[in-house]
């Protein structure tokens, strides 16, 4: 990687940081953010507030486990080091003590398929991880266990934590977690939520595949989950296509004075 794109990188973790706090999914110093580098990864130094932070405080490590440089990694370097060496899919992780993520984690409850986007992280439910002192190998191991089949995780007594191919599809992915968490939370307040069942978690889970990706996005032989309506434009789009073309070639045979053979 050129130095110019490991800058834009460390930028572009400050900017997820500072967005994580303006969106309200963090506050202040908490939480921390890392995205995968050639033969490493870089990551929100310790403790520093992310409206001072500067590129160059944003720490290097290796997949060993060691640092450059004069900054201190997060304390929390443990989660992210081992989500990259186990998870090869993993570019970016966001860790963040969202407010409703948080409150459900102190019951140690997994959040269950009360509502089909809990799909978004991969699974059935989305499993709140064993409590374990702050910046320690067995909250990486509690973790690591609670992500088995999944992109994200509660963090018991503590928050959340989650990883995407990059970092805004992880920041997006933080904000969807924290969302299901607060409706959960609403409807926790006046009953016991209706739960979808296996088979109808995996049938979303199948659609997902192809969410969101419009037809030229799809790869050849993908099919959409979705059915889509009968399109009722397309034949008047081609005409307009060939009219367009028409009347194209007719002014550039006015413009070169040439007579148009029709
Ligand atoms: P750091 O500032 O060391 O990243 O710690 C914040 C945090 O969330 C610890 O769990
Ligand atoms: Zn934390």
């Amino acid at each position: 990687m050129t130095s110019r794109g490991q800058r834009q990188l460390r930028q572009d973790i400050i900017t997820t940081c500072q967005q994580m706090n303006a969106l309200g999914i963090n506050q202040g110093t908490s939480g921390n953010v890392s995205v995968r580098t050639d033969g490493g990864f870089l990551i929100t130094p310790s403790g520093m507030p992310y409206d001072a932070m500067k590129p160059e405080q944003v720490v290097e490590m290796d997949l060993d486990g060691g640092y450059y440089g004069e900054f201190l990694p997060s304390s929390e370097w443990r989660m992210h080091f081992d989500i990259y060496r186990n998870r090869s899919e993993a570019g970016a992780v966001v860790h963040t003590h969202a407010t409703f993520c948080t409150a459900l984690s102190c019951l140690h409850e997994n959040i269950p398929a009360f509502h089909y986007m809990i799909a978004v992280s991969g699974g059935t439910d989305i499993r709140c991880a064993d409590y374990a002192t702050f910046g320690t190998q067995s909250l990486s191991e509690n973790m690591l266990e609670a992500l088995e089949g999944r992109t994200a995780c509660l963090l018991a007594n503590h928050g959340m934590i989650c990883f995407g191919p990059n970092l805004k599809k992880a920041l997006w992915l933080a904000t969807e977690v924290e969302t299901l968490a607060r409706q959960y939370w609403y409807a926790r307040q006046v009953g016991a939520p209706a739960l979808l069942d296996e088979a109808e978690v995996q049938t979303v889970l199948e659609r997902f595949k192809t969410y969101g990706k419009q037809t030229q996005d799809l790869a050849s032989g993908d099919a959409l989950a979705v059915t889509p309506p009968p399109r009722r434009d397309a034949p008047r789009k081609v005409a307009a296509r060939k009219k367009l073309a028409k009347s194209k070639a007719k002014s550039k045979a006015k413009s070169t004075g040439r007579r148009r053979v029709s």
